[in-house]
């Protein structure tokens, strides 16, 4: 029962109170919410409210729960699971998340409420964590580059696939496999390399190469294998190479510390995952996965890479390097169609290996090693490798389900294997008991330690040598280095950032609390499904309320972003056409204004990008694309369209665009990256849609963490729904290619989906859409004069977000976009979305949840900047030193005896004075990405230079 002296949710989480949406609403021309929504969606999409005041759809929803009543909840749904002791390993293992490390880290919104960053200037707290991850990995897999996360391990494996088929130009194209890798790890490389035009060769690759080597273009084997095995791969890469092909190895980067290295035995890229430094296996995710390379191949490395430049000033400033690399820039020619990565969880390894330095994570392996150690010792013959690090393989003939059986119930959950074999996985929460659990299990007594070495060739190389792993070893310490490094930094807890197709909302903290309770997050993706009754009741959960505000009929929560959810429903797309006989349809239109990630997807999947031209209005030109479907009628798989558009603004045509791509016989993709605006009103899976990605740490509150963690579902329509992806290891999904590596993806983040829709309810989701609507729409109409919005709908409406046209005034005045972007800064203000879709504007999205006070203020600082650039464009500054040139301004080049520039520090620092909001101090100045990209330096400076 809802508690009425509680403030509902809703009222908590949108921004403006209702005397401020009334006044907003003055502001654009219109009495009401309704009102606004009727004039700026078309009349044939708007859903019509049922007589009882709700959204067709919604009302499946659940009405709204308080904060406290929906953590009670989620309660019940945490105590139905069972935590056991975890030994099933393959790819995930137990960790102990240092608590120092949870709440400032995780459980910090100043960490994990950050954007991706773009902007390098606010953003050198989390860009400086992402380096020391890069240079963990770097270090640990004994190679020079490594980016700054990827999704998870399966789909890294499958990123060193196409790294390595495109190093060989196109000549080769089978590519050989050892037996011995993850289940997941093979699937999602069998998915990967299929659209390609990949051959996979299986085989065990132990004793050296089968026939033929120059036939391939690449190798990837594991280390420690899926069996737990460690196969000394020296020699394979030495045939390898003499036969022009190049080695990815999968390696553990625990096993790391104490085994020697790929790039010590030679191979060209190691990929994996970061998941046991400190991150819970979360029911599969998420975590950061990585990819290392040699220099040679740097500018080959899908994802983002984190590098070292210079500011302003000279000074040693971090940036994302090689940036034109991103799919935003390359669409069909990009090489991976990555963009949202894994960072919150890579910042949260690098420190753990701070936390724990090479001694420590030493010293955990070797535990970890000696548990494994004394368990196949005991087992005796049965253990089937000689040389293993962590994961004992036992053949117990006949016996395997009575072992695991006997297992469980002591509490562990063991890995079986078949009918005759057991795997146990030792980890950093393995204890002497759990050891003698296991050997019970297995009816065997503890044997007298062998004292054969049981890792072979062990690490010859030093790690983690930078100060970055040696001075925050204590707790104090590396609070306060946290602490520092987010200081540096504009997150969501300091200021809004209005990023166009971003939709960085509220991240509550009542949809945060659960995701780190155990019963939620030390859950293995392979556990007994028994194990997880209440984490499945909330994935179906999520899964039928998304399906309820989208109007479609599957869901598929697998992938890890966006991208990966665009890749599973164009794929599900070819298997439809496929099935029908018309698997020849490759031809996938994409309006020219489309996010880069819809091309790169589209090319992954093994189509052909043909682009639709958008006319001045900023809508697809209809004329260009009914002659592309003329013209490409036989062959038509797909149009990938957003909606609302990337432009800002409902097409009136979407329904005769989606009605001319069907009648062709193509299906048609709703990219639905900007749901925020839909929710409550229109359902792409009713007015013309086949399938549609969903950002949930865009619409649905998953915070952004810097880059990274996402949840991409994957919406479909009934015909759709057999092809939604499945997974080798897991039962009930679809019959598609799996795509992640864990069935149900980022499992442990979803409670904050969960939490959002059951707090705000349909009517709550729905004025949400509808505030957003109205405080973009407002922004619109605050700087139309200072700065032209691009695009409009009918009406003269926008959606959520509008689009700031700049590029007259740079014409008139040299001032650039970038120059308005860090300017902002010194006003304390996140900037918009820069340059995308649209080069030279500014796209802003306030969001529901930013409050008419903090959209003022930001419109106030919009409207001073303009002054300033009227300065400029008057000729009283000169275009190469005013304060939009001199921005970002840091407190020491204000600090200075002899100024010699013609604005004052205080109009630098406090242009709108003192009282305007909050200081923030920019760390660093302007940074040169230039240089940083002609000096590529991705790992951790040397010490000198921070003398
Ligand atoms: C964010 C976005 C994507 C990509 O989503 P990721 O989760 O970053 O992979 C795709 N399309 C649009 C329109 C977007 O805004």
């Amino acid at each position: 029962m809802t508690n009425d002296s509680v403030a509902a949710f809703a009222d908590r989480h949108i921004g403006p109170d209702a005397a401020d949406i009334a006044e907003m609403l003055a502001v654009i021309g219109v009495s009401s919410l309704d009102e606004l929504a009727a004039k700026a969606l078309p009349a044939g999409i708007l859903d019509r409210l049922g007589a009882d005041g709700r959204a067709p759809g919604l009302d499946e929803l659940p009405a709204p729960a308080t904060e406290h009543e929906a953590l009670a909840e989620l309660r019940t749904l945490a105590r139905a699971n069972t935590v056991a002791v975890s030994m099933i390993g393959q790819g995930y293992y137990d960790t102990l998340t240092p608590p120092v490390l949870l709440r400032n880290i995780i459980e910090n919104p100043a960490w994990y409420t950050s954007y991706t960053p773009y902007q390098p200037e606010i953003s050198q707290g989390r860009l400086e964590a992402l380096l020391n991850f890069q240079t963990m990995v770097a270090d640990l897999t004994g190679l020079e580059v490594a980016n700054a996360s990827m999704l998870d391990e399966a789909t890294a494996a499958a990123e060193a696939m196409t790294l390595m088929h495109r190093a060989a130009r196109g000549k080769r194209h089978r590519l050989l496999v050892d037996a011995d890798v993850f289940a997941a790890t093979a699937a999602v490389l069998a998915t990967r390399a299929e659209p390609l035009g990949i051959e996979i060769v299986t085989a065990d690759l132990r004793n050296g190469f089968p026939d033929s080597p120059d036939e391939f273009f690449g190798v990837i084997v594991q280390l420690p294998g899926a069996s737990g095995r460690i196969t000394d791969w020296g020699p394979l890469v030495e045939a390898a190479h003499a036969g022009g092909a190049l080695v990815a190895v999968g390696a553990d980067l625990l096993a790391l510390t104490l085994i020697n290295a790929p790039g010590d035995f030679g191979a060209d890229v190691a990929f994996g995952s970061a998941q046991r430094f400190g991150v819970p296996m979360g029911f599969g995710g998420p975590h950061a996965g990585y990819l290392a390379v040699h220099t040679s191949h740097a500018r080959q490395l899908p994802g983002r890479l984190v590098g070292v430049s210079k500011d302003a000033d000279g000074a040693d400033a971090y940036r994302l390097a090689l940036q034109t690399r991103e799919q935003h820039i390359r669409r069909d020619k990009a090489t991976s169609n990555i963009c949202t990565a894994q960072a919150l969880l890579a910042v949260l390894a690098a420190m753990y290996a701070a936390y724990h330095g090479p001694d420590g994570l030493t010293a955990i392996a070797r535990r970890v090693h000696s548990h494994a150690a004394r368990i196949a010792d005991a087992l005796g013959a049965a253990s089937v490798n000689e040389r293993f690090f962590d994961t004992v393989t036992a053949v117990v003939p006949g016996r395997a389900g009575a072992v695991v059986a006997a297992a469980k119930t002591a509490g562990i959950n063991l890995w079986r294997v078949d009918d005759d074999t057991v795997s146990v996985s030792c980890d950093e929460a393995t204890t002497d008991e759990h050891v003698a659990a296991v050997l019970e299990a297995f009816g065997v007594a503890a044997a007298a330690p062998s004292g054969i070495d049981r890792l072979g060739a062990p690490r010859s190389t030093e790690f983690l040598t930078h100060p970055a792993f040696h001075a925050h070893r204590t707790e104090t310490e590396m609070m306060r280095y946290l602490r520092a490094l987010s200081d540096k930094d504009l997150a969501l807890d300091r200021t809004m950032i209005p990023l166009g197709s971003c939709t960085m909302k509220l991240n509550a903290a009542a949809e945060m609390e659960s995701i780190t309770w155990p019963e939620f997050s030390r859950q293995h993706p392979f556990a007994p499904a028994a194990d997880t009754p209440g984490l499945r009741k909330l994935i179906a959960d999520v899964t039928d309320w998304l399906r309820a505000i989208t109007g479609y009929d599957g869901v598929s929560l697998q992938p890890n972003a966006g991208s990966q959810g665009e890749y599973a429903g164009l794929l599900a797309i070819h298997a439809y056409h496929a099935a029908r006989g018309e698997g020849h349809r490759d031809i996938c239109l994409i309006p020219s204004s489309a996010h880069g990630t819809n091309a790169a997807s589209a090319a992954l999947a093994g189509m052909r990008v043909v682009v639709v031209g958008c006319r001045s209005n900023g809508d697809v030109d209809l004329d260009d694309l009914r002659a592309k479907i003329a013209e490409h009628a036989a062959n038509l798989s797909a149009i990938m369209i957003t909606y609302p558009s990337t432009h800002g603004v409902y097409e009136h045509d979407i329904e005769e665009i989606c009605a001319a791509v069907h009648d062709a016989g193509g299906q048609v993709y709703v990219d639905g990256a900007n749901l925020n605006a839909l929710v409550g009103l229109a359902r792409p899976g009713r007015f013309g849609g086949d399938v549609s990605h969903l950002n949930l740490h865009k619409t649905f509150c998953i915070p952004h963490g810097g880059g990274g963690p996402g949840v991409g579902p994957v919406a479909v329509r009934a015909h759709l729904a057999p092809y939604l992806p499945g997974h080798p290891l897991a039962e009930g999904l679809g019959g598609g290619a799996p795509v992640s590596g864990a069935p149900y993806g980022s499992a442990s983040i979803l409670p904050i989906t969960w939490a959002y829709i059951r707090m705000m309810g349909a009517a709550g989701l729905r004025e949400a859409s509808l505030v957003a609507i109205a405080s973009a729409n407002y922004i619109a109409r605050r700087l139309d004069e200072s700065y032209p919005v691009l695009y409009t709908g009918e009406n003269g409406m926008v959606a959520h977000e509008c689009i700031l046209d700049l590029r007259p005034l740079t014409k008139a005045t040299g001032v650039t976009v970038d120059d308005v972007a860090k300017r902002l800064a010194d006003f304390g203000f996140h900037a918009p979305t820069m340059s995308f879709p649209v080069a030279g504007t500014l796209m802003v999205e306030p969001t529901e949840s930013e409050s008419r006070a903090e959209v003022d203020a930001f419109c106030d600082a919009m409207i001073a900047i303009r002054a300033e650039i009227d300065r400029v464009g008057s000729g009283e500054w000169p275009v190469e030193d005013n304060p939009l040139r001199g921005a970002p301004h840091t407190a020491e080049c204000l600090l200075v005896a002899d100024w010699d520039h013609p604005y004052t520090r205080e109009q630098a620092a406090y242009p709108l004075g003192k009282n305007y909001r909050p200081k923030f101090w920019p760390p660093v100045r302007r940074i040169d990405g230039a240089f940083g990209d002609r000096n590529l330096v991705c790992s951790c400076p040397p010490v000198e230079s921070y003398a």
